[in-house]
């Protein structure tokens, strides 16, 4: 019909924001970094940065696909900013963070996908905040997997390494073009084979019309691809450009995925209509929630 659903109740609108988070804003802008905390306008940004947490977005803000659910630019990225990841550091250490989230759009210009630019970071992250644990939120490095988990090693380890799947199966070709369900599946787990220490983690976001029992079939494929950790949002449409919502799960269909992704061997998992990728990421990763 193209008429919108009514968001429901359970859709919580932006909080306000404290004085401490006008600093940050300002330190962020002058070190010229980006935050998906900032650019989607999260609204957990406030609690987020009070718990010292926060998801940057490297690799600059325009990205080679065109997700219809994403709001990121699409077009020709600039190359990789090689001052970047000294930045960060210093950024990261300035703000006194004690957990990060390192993210980017995906890089199919560059050879590696940006895996080595990522790995960058996580050398002076290390070497300046030795203190702060880093979560890696990767692109699926498509047709370049091999290569990019070659820069994962030594001091460019991440403390989480993260990479969602998004949607369903079924719904690939329409909200994920130019990505591969099984390939995503086959880069958790070629990483957990590289390094069995490290937590591996995804995300799903609900509301584009797959069904419960495809929600479950694709937490048991993350399980079996020795998936750790789950988050499971609701999807919300940027704009009337984007894919529309085709439904609001409500909280009690989200604990319910919850219940049973504790009860699929996943050592941490968050559901709820505003959880997001990175949301509480700092307690998941310590286990504290999900338990
Ligand atoms: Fe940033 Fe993620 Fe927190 Fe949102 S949930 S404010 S994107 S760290
Ligand atoms: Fe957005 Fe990621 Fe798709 Fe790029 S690949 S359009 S950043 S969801």
């Amino acid at each position: 019909s193209g008429a919108s659903l009514r968001k429901p109740a359970w859709i919580r609108a932006k909080a306000p924001l404290g004085a401490g988070v006008a600093r940050i804003r300002r330190l962020l802008r002058d070190a010229e970094l980006a935050t998906v905390c900032e650019e989607a306008q999260c609204p957990n940004l406030g609690e987020c940065f009070a718990h010292g947490t926060a998801t940057f977005m490297i690799l600059g803000d325009i990205c080679t696909r065109r997700c219809p659910f994403c709001d990121v630019a699409h077009g020709r990225p600039l190359p990789p900013d090689a001052e970047e990841p000294a930045r960060l550091a210093e950024a990261i250490a300035t703000m006194g963070l004690r957990y990060v989230v390192i993210t980017s759009v995906d890089r199919d210009d560059l050879r590696d996908g940006g895996a080595g630019h990522f790995a960058d970071c996580l050398r002076a992250i290390r070497e300046r905040a030795p203190a702060t644990r880093i979560e890696v939120l990767v692109p699926d490095f498509r047709t370049r997997e091999a290569v990019a988990l070659e820069h994962f090693r030594g001091d460019s380890v991440p403390d989480v390494f993260n990479h969602n799947l998004e949607t369903v199966p079924r719904l690939y070709a329409q909200a994920r073009p130019g990505a591969s369900y099984q390939g995503s599946l086959d880069l958790l787990r070629a990483f957990k084979q590289r390094h069995p220490q490290v937590p591996t983690k995804s995300g799903l976001m609900l509301g584009l019309g797959e069904t419960r029992e495809e929600v479950l079939a694709e937490m048991r494929d993350l399980r079996a691809h020795d998936c750790d950790m789950l988050t499971i949002g609701q999807y919300l449409q940027p704009s009337a450009e984007h894919l529309p919502v085709r439904e609001y799960w409500t909280p009690d269909a989200f604990g319910a995925l919850e219940a049973a992704g504790k009860a699929m061997g996943f050592s941490a998992v968050a559901a709820g209509a505003m959880v997001r990728s990175s949301y509480h990421a700092d307690r998941q990763a310590h286990g504290l929630v999900g338990t």
